[in-house]
């Protein structure tokens, strides 16, 4: 064994010498204890009798046009998750990836003329790359999901909501449906915290978005927009239909008595309207100024109803 040889040998990548028929040359150490042959099994064999699932995975295509035209050629990841089906060191570890991943780079090796003569095969394990980048993404998706979710009710928090609105408008104006939004206000509520305390204010806001959910149609979007407001998306409602939904909301909170301890807590609520029918592109800003406009009357004319927002003149 040449110096060289034992110099790759020491190596941690897998490196495999190539000829034109796609016959073993040189198998390195790395190469030995991964796929648990020696290297005197392996020299003079074709490398798909030995691994006969490259064929699929367009090894030989990729090897032969190496040669022809004596550019490199790349395995990434993304396309195959490993060439050489090597068991993982990581395997107990994390269970999903049971195999090692892989980038394999195949280099053209030139003779003093230019001509490709060899290939030099390098695989590089990356099982440990690819489990962070995994664990990265998992980690990303929660925190995306807890930053859409208000923290005391478990709904959608105002940012989320401001979003979903902004994307429920886009769909509106482009299939030319009408949408209406409910901006609801518990009334009185600061009596509850002033009576029975913050916590039993927290009890009641909890409840009281339980209690506005059950009411929804599915595809409805209920969030909360501040302390004690809410506020509902109503895709592809009449101002007729949103009427019925909102009212309805207001009735069962009307009939509910919330338990607290030992105390019984009956409520009621304020809800403003607007309404963008089919020809109006209105921006978020502007619905949700109506729909408080509306709340503002509702409070005004007594509380404990539901005012849809009517264009002036
Ligand atoms: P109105 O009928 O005019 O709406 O009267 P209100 O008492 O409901 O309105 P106001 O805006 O005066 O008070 C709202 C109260 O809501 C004040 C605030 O302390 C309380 N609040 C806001 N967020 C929370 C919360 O997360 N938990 C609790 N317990 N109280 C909250
Ligand atoms: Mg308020
Ligand atoms: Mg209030």
């Amino acid at each position: 064994m040449h110096n060289r040889d034992q110099l790759l040998d020491h190596l941690s990548i897998g490196v495999v010498v190539l000829d034109s028929f796609l016959e073993i040359e040189f198998w390195n150490k790395w190469m030995e204890e991964h796929s648990l042959l020696d290297r005197s099994e392996v020299l003079g064999k074709p490398i798909y009798d030995l691994f006969p699932s490259l064929i699929h995975k367009e090894f030989t295509k990729k090897a032969r046009e190496s040669f022809r035209n004596g550019t490199p050629a790349f395995f990434t990841n993304k396309a195959n998750q490993y060439l050489f089906p090597f068991p993982s060191s990581r395997s107990l570890l994390s269970n999903k990836l049971s195999n090692m991943q892989q980038t394999v780079i195949l280099s053209p090796l030139k003779d003093k003329m230019g001509e490709t003569v060899r290939l030099l095969v390098s695989v590089f394990d990356i099982t440990d790359w690819i489990t962070n980048q995994h664990q990265l993404m998992e980690s990303k998706e929660k925190l995306e999901k807890l930053s859409q979710i208000d923290e005391l009710t478990g709904i959608q928090n105002r940012r989320s909501l401001m979003e979903k609105l902004k994307m429920e408008l886009c769909i509106h104006a482009r299939k030319k449906r009408p949408l209406a939004l409910a901006m609801i206000d518990i009334d009185h509520f600061k009596k509850i915290n002033d009576t029975y305390g913050h916590q039993c204010g927290d009890t009641v806001l909890i409840k009281m978005a339980n209690l506005f959910a059950e009411s929804l149609r599915g595809y409805d979007t209920l969030g909360r927009y501040g302390g004690e407001e809410f506020v509902i998306i109503l895709p592809e409602a009449t101002p007729e239909e949103a009427q019925r939904i909102c009212e309805r909301i207001r009735q069962n909170v009307e009939k509910k008595v919330f338990y607290y301890e030992k105390e019984t807590i009956q409520m009621t609520i304020s809800i403003g309207v607007a309404f963008s029918d089919a020809h109006s592109f209105p921006e978020a800003e502007e619905l949700l100024k109506k729909a408080d406009d509306s709340l503002y009357q509702a409070k005004n004319n007594g509380r404990n109803q539901v005012v849809v927002f009517v264009e002036e003149g």
